[in-house]
């Protein structure tokens, strides 16, 4: 009986014919045909635990087995399905507590042996069933025994039974202890059985027709048990394009409310904007960086509201296109607002900016948490007076303690920490500024369409001339030695270079101390005829100031630090970086650390020292070797990791993207994104009849995105 002390309703426990009427997508696991406590506790270590969550369990992929080979006529080395009636049954014990069973299966054309290695339950079960015939597949390898089939998965053969790990595309799922892929196989059925006619249908369907999808029904059945291969890419491809829609719908509404026509500020663009920026700017801009000014310029001087991200690689300017629209801004008589991920970046933005600026005439203030009281207030005032035209903090001071006079521009930089709907919260305070994201650390195409599919892009392609690419090494743990000699030479040139030592993430304080022995060692052993200081987060602001000043000016050779110089540090004539246990780090931390030299006219160098511990590692240090190119780079991170975990794209209110697989599927996506923004422009409240199952999944799933418009 698979209903047990089923708790809602009550009238339901006894009587299989009442069963059907109660039967729910988000009932317990437990009640689905042989499941029962024991397994559900299983499945629940899966993220399995009701109906719904089992049937969109889907295989990691499939195995065409549908094929019987003939045994007589195989030669090894293949993997294959045979069918064949059990001869022999042999269990060996070649020495303690091994067993191994082997059994012997003809199929009219030849004998293979089937072995399995300790699987004690199967001692006796084939000895009761010889003579009965048993489908198997595994690789098949030429032993001694003749053709010889190790660990294969098995069925008994019944002519009419609906087979499920044989003779067709099999199902491979991802599992747990406990629980086998025959298990899994056998529930998955069972549940498809009971439930999916539960399953509601909510693409229109006009759209299938159009688009050639397949029913979600007929979908999730050869998502599990495809009828053929093709079968199963198609519905592959419906469950894909359902879910990158009700993504791009959300998106395409979202971006809707913050376009909103006419609720924005038209900005007046300066005439003397390019003599502005010439005297504010120490360079002379790059083609890409006038191009991507230009963009936002254009998008400021709409009466829209902007949302615009700026994408560049680490050291490509982005700074100076912010320097122009803070200008656009204040020559209109509005603020603009900097928005940095931490203190330390904000500080080093105050510094350069606040200097350029004021040579513009544009005042800039400072907030953050470590100010005096006073010194605060008074910036404050200064900011609600109007007094100051660009304020600079983290995003949390900004959004909570400000109180603008009138803010029109909101700058944020390093967007990937942020999630997106803080953008939303920072436009609900006033006005509706105008936004300009900025990300140092590239995005792939993939995520600009999905995570930022509501932004206009502009990309700086472009590094400031004079750069010459750095060169990687990756060292093992026992060069070291040599990698300090090659070190040793460079400054002996003249050079001056970072060393980074281990992370540690337990606390700053054994960070602090991992860099000071690391300091000590190359300091007294190492390179002791050169000038060695250590650079950590613990030490006192006005320590680290200085240290910093004297390696910038050529005072110190090497700088041995913690991460905290991982970014706005920016010492162009440093043109070693050596990283220690290189292994540990993320490749975005790595090629940020990276961006640090290469910024002068000598040729720099950039050294890995780590052994490569694990698979993740090794390849993390293969791309950097392989590569300076900050968008290959972040595609690279996004395969290592996975789209959930790069860049904390987790925070950012994205719900995970189930089945669709985020580089294979652009075609889909793009398809999807198309059909959805055209669905948004004809019907900006999906009030459509027919959309309605649609909107009410979209609204679910996308809570977060608070669509006013159509909820
Ligand atoms: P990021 O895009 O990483 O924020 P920054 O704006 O900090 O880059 O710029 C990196 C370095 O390049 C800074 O030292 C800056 O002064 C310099 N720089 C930026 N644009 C130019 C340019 N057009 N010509 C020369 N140097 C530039
Ligand atoms: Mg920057």
């Amino acid at each position: 009986m698979a209903i047990r002390q089923a708790q809602s309703p009550p009238a339901q426990k006894k009587g299989p014919g009442s069963v059907s009427t109660y039967k729910k997508l988000d009932s317990p696991v437990q009640y689905v045909k042989g499941v029962g406590e024991r397994l559900s506790r299983v499945l629940g270590k899966l993220g399995i635990f009701d109906v719904r969550d089992l049937i969109y369990h889907f295989p990691r992929r499939h195995e065409d087995r549908s094929k019987i080979a003939r045994i007589g006529s195989l030669q090894g080395d293949e993997e294959v399905t045979v069918c064949g009636t059990i001869v022999a049954v042999e269990n060996i014990r070649p020495r303690g507590n091994i067993l191994i069973t082997k059994v012997a299966i003809d199929d009219g054309s030849g004998v293979a042996t089937l072995s399995w290695f300790n699987q004690h339950y199967l001692k006796d079960k084939f000895y009761k069933m010889r003579g009965r015939e048993i489908i198997a597949y595994g690789a098949a390898q030429y032993s001694r025994w003749g053709i010889e089939i190790q660990s294969p998965e098995w069925e008994e053969f019944k002519e009419d039974a609906d087979l499920l790990s044989t003779s067709r595309v099999v199902p491979i799922y991802p599992l747990t202890e406990g629980l086998s892929q025959g298990m899994m196989r056998k529930i998955v059925s069972n549940v498809l059985d009971g439930y999916l006619g539960l399953i509601a249908e909510i693409l229109p369907d006009g759209l299938r027709d159009r688009l050639d999808l397949m029913d979600v029904r007929d979908a999730v059945r050869n998502m599990h048990f495809p009828e053929s291969t093709e079968a199963l890419e198609a519905a592959r491809k419906r469950l894909v394009f359902e879910e990158l829609f009700l993504l791009q719908l959300a998106l395409a509404i979202r971006k809707r409310e913050i376009d909103a026509p006419g609720v924005g500020i038209a900005f007046r663009i300066p005439d003397n904007l390019q003599q502005m920026l010439a005297q504010a700017l120490p360079f002379e801009l790059t083609g890409a960086q006038e191009r991507v000014i230009r963009e936002i310029a254009d998008d400021m001087s709409k009466p829209d509201c902007m949302n615009r991200l700026l994408q560049g690689d680490v050291g490509s300017g982005k700074t100076a296109v912010a320097v122009a629209a803070i200008l656009i801004a204040a020559g209109n008589g509005y603020q603009s607002a900097l928005m940095a991920p931490t203190e330390v970046l904000a500080a080093q933005h105050y510094l350069g900016l606040s200097e350029m600026l004021s040579r513009a005439g544009v005042r800039a203030d400072l907030l953050m948490g470590g100010i005096p009281a006073r010194e605060r207030r008074a910036a404050q005032e200064r900011i609600s007076s109007g007094e100051t035209q660009l304020v600079i903090g983290t995003h949390a001071l900004i959004q909570e303690s400000v109180d603008f006079s009138r803010l029109g521009l909101v700058i944020i930089d390093e967007q990937h920490r942020f999630g997106v709907l803080q953008r939303a919260a920072l436009r609900e305070k006033g006005l509706s500024p105008d936004v300009l994201v900025m990300t140092a650390t590239p995005i792939p195409r993939t995520l600009t369409l999905t995570v930022y599919g509501d932004l206009e892009i502009s990309i700086i392609d472009e590094l400031p001339p004079g750069r010459k690419p750095i060169r990687t090494h990756w060292k093992r743990t026992n060069e070291r030695n040599r990698v300090y000699e090659g070190v040793r030479n460079l400054l002996s040139e003249g050079r001056r270079a970072y060393v980074v030592c281990p992370l540690i993430e337990e606390s700053e304080k054994m960070q602090a101390r991992a860099a000071t022995e690391l300091y000590e060692h190359l300091a007294s052993e190492v390179l002791p005829d050169f000038r060695v200081a250590l650079l950590h987060g613990q030490m006192k602001t006005s320590d680290k100031e200085q240290v910093m000043k004297s390696f910038r000016q050529g005072d110190l050779d090497v700088l041995v630090s913690t991460t905290v110089i991982e970014v706005g540090v920016d010492v162009p004539d440093a043109a070693v970086m050596v990283v220690e246990d290189a292994d540990r780090f993320g490749l975005a931390q790595l090629h940020q650390l990276r961006g640090r030299v290469g910024r002068g006219e000598h040729q720099a160098y950039c050294v890995l020292i780590g052994d490569g511990g694990t698979d993740e590692a090794l390849s993390r240090l293969r791309v950097m070797t392989q590569t300076n190119d900050g968008f290959e780079i972040a595609e690279e991170d996004l395969k290592i990791r996975g789209p959930g975990e790069f860049y904390g794209t987790r925070q950012s209110g994205m719900p995970a993207l189930k089945v669709t697989d985020i580089f294979k599927d652009i075609p889909i996506l793009e398809l999807a994104r198309k059909e959805a923004f055209e669905t948004v422009d004809r019907d900006p409240g999906l009030k459509d009849p027919e959309l309605l199952r649609l909107k009410s999944e979209m609204l679910k799933k996308y809570e977060g995105f608070q669509l006013a418009a159509v909820s």
